[in-house]
C-alpha cells in the first residue's frame, strides 16, 4: 500500500483508503458528507496549457483599463492597479494593500507557482523549492478573490450607468475570461502534483521512500499535501514527512484563537456599519454613504436586485459568519455532541462564503478610481471601508483557525467509551 492510498477527512478526521475515481466523480466522507477528493486526471499538459492561458489573460486583465466613463465629453477610465493607487494616495493604504493582495498578488502567486511546478514535472524534474512552492499555491488559492472582484466590477458598471455613459474596455472582458479559467484551474487539486512528484522520486530512489505502512503505526494526516504517514520530528515539533508542513493532531489553541479573532471582528463590525465607506464631493457639498445607505440608494433607484446582492454580501454574510463561528466555537468548547453533521455543514458554508463579503470593498475601490470629475463630482473612500475590510479578514482567519474535527471529538470519545463498556471492537481508526 502506498502512503497516498490513505486519506483523512479534512472535516471530521475519519481515515479512508482511496480508490480510483472517474473524472468528475467525487468521494464523500460517509460520516460528515464532506468531499474527500475528486476524480481529476493528472494530465500535466492540460494543467500547463490552462495555467499558461490564465496567466496571459491575467496580465491583460491587470494592465488594461476595465471601463471608461463618459459624462458629456469628460472621460475617466480605471485599471485595477490605477484604482489601488488612487486608494493609496488617499490615506487608505491598508485597504489598498488588501485589494492588491486579494486581486493581484495572490492570484499571481497561484498561477505562477502552479505553472512553475507543473512545467517542471512535465519535464520530469522536481523543481527546486518544490514543497514550498506547491504549498504557496494552496495558501494563495484561499486568499485569491478574482471571482468576487468580477461581480464587484459588474455591480460598479451597473451603478455607473445611472451617472454616465459606460464604455467597456479590454480589461472587463479579460476579467470575465480569467474568472472562468481560474474556476477550471481551481478544480484541479494540487495534491495530485505531490503524488506525481513522488513518482519521480520513487523512480530515482527505488524502495527508499515507499516502505509500506506498518500495521498499527501512529499516523498523522497532512492536509497540505494529503499524505497520511508517521510524522518526522520530536515532541511538539512534528512535520509532514513529505512536504514539511508542521503537523498537529488538532490545530493548537484552536478554540481560544477563534474566539480572539471573532471578538475583534465583532467589535469592528460596529464601525464598519456606522462609518461611511464612501464620501461623494460634488457641487452640492459632501455626502457620506454607509453600507446600508448605499443599499438603500440602489433600492430606491430601481436596482432592487443589486440592492439585495450587496445587502446579502455586506450585511447578512458577515453577521451570519460571526454568529455561526461563535456557535461552532461555543459548542466545541462545551464538547457538545449536538448535531455534529449539521455543524460541519455550517462550518463548510462559513468557509465558502467568507471571501464574498469583500464585494463592497471592490465596488468602492473601482468607484473611487472612476468618479474623478473635478468640476462635477469626486468620490473618496471613507473609514468604514477600513473597518469593513478588517472584519472580512478577521472572520476569514477565525474560520481558518477553527478545527472542524473538534466537532467530532466528543462523538468519537463517546463511541469509544460505549464500545469499551460493551466490549466491542471499534471498526475504524480515528485520527
Ligand atoms: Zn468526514
Ligand atoms: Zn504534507
Amino acid at each position: 500500500m502506498h502512503r497516498y492510498d490513505l486519506i483523512s477527512c479534512h472535516d471530521c478526521g475519519v481515515l479512508y483508503r482511496k480508490r480510483p475515481l472517474r473524472p468528475r466523480e467525487k468521494a464523500r466522507c460517509i460520516r460528515c458528507r464532506s468531499v474527500l477528493y475528486r476524480g481529476s486526471s493528472a494530465d500535466l499538459n492540460k494543467v500547463v496549457a490552462l495555467t499558461l492561458g490564465a496567466a496571459f489573460v491575467f496580465l491583460i486583465a491587470q494592465f488594461f483599463p476595465i471601463v471608461e466613463l463618459d459624462i458629456n465629453g469628460l472621460t475617466s477610465s480605471a485599471t485595477l492597479l490605477g484604482s489601488i493607487r488612487v486608494l493609496w494616495s488617499e490615506q487608505m493604504q491598508v485597504v489598498a494593500t488588501m485589494v492588491f493582495l486579494f486581486t493581484m498578488l495572490f492570484p499571481a502567486i497561484e498561477l505562477g507557482s502552479l505553472l512553475y511546478v507543473a512545467l517542471g514535472l512535465r519535464m520530469k524534474v522536481r523543481v527546486p523549492g518544490f514543497n514550498r512552492v506547491l504549498r504557496a499555491v494552496q495558501t494563495a488559492r484561499e486568499w485569491g478573490m478574482t471571482e468576487v472582484l468580477m461581480i464587484g466590477i459588474l455591480i460598479t458598471v451597473v451603478k455607473m450607468t445611472s451617472l454616465a455613459t459606460v464604455v467597456p474596455q479590454p480589461g472587463l472582458f479579460a476579467f470575465g475570461a480569467l474568472t472562468v479559467m481560474l474556476a477550471i484551474v481551481v478544480s484541479f487539486d494540487p495534491k495530485t502534483l505531490w503524488n506525481v512528484g513522488d513518482d519521480l522520486l520513487r523512480a530515482s530512489l527505488p524502495g527508499l521512500r515507499y516502505k509500506p505502512l506498518a500495521p498499527g503505526a501512529k499516523v498523522l494526516p497532512c492536509h497540505a499535501c494529503g499524505l497520511v504517514a508517521p510524522p518526522v520530528g520530536k515532541g511538539h515539533h512534528l512535520e509532514c514527512a513529505r512536504c514539511g508542513t508542521p503537523l498537529h493532531t488538532r490545530k493548537p489553541n484552536s478554540i481560544s484563537r477563534t474566539w480572539a479573532l471573532l471578538i475583534a471582528a465583532a467589535i469592528l463590525y460596529i464601525p464598519a456599519n456606522l462609518l461611511p465607506v464612501m464620501v461623494t464631493h460634488s457641487l452640492f457639498g459632501a455626502q457620506d454613504d454607509t453600507i446600508m445607505s448605499g443599499v438603500a440608494l440602489f433600492w430606491n433607484s430601481g436596482s432592487k436586485g443589486l440592492a439585495i446582492i450587496i445587502f446579502i454580501a455586506s450585511v447578512v454574510v458577515p453577521m451570519l459568519k460571526l454568529g455561526t463561528l461563535a456557535l461552532l466555537a461555543w459548542t466545541a468548547q462545551r464538547r457538545s455532541r449536538w448535531r455534529p453533521r449539521q455543524r460541519t455543514v455550517l462550518y463548510r458554508m462559513v468557509e465558502f462564503i467568507g471571501r464574498w463579503s469583500m464585494l463592497d470593498i471592490f465596488v468602492v475601490t473601482l468607484t473611487v478610481a472612476l468618479v474623478r470629475f473635478k468640476s462635477l463630482a469626486v468620490i473618496t473612500a471613507g473609514p468604514g471601508a477600513l473597518a469593513f475590510g478588517a472584519v472580512v479578514v478577521l472572520t476569514m482567519l477565525a474560520s481558518m483557525q477553527f478545527d472542524p474535527r473538534l466537532i467530532w471529538d466528543p462523538v468519537d470519545d463517546k463511541t469509544r467509551n460505549d464500545a469499551e463498556k460493551n466490549k466491542l471492537a471499534i471498526g475504524e481508526q480515528h485520527v
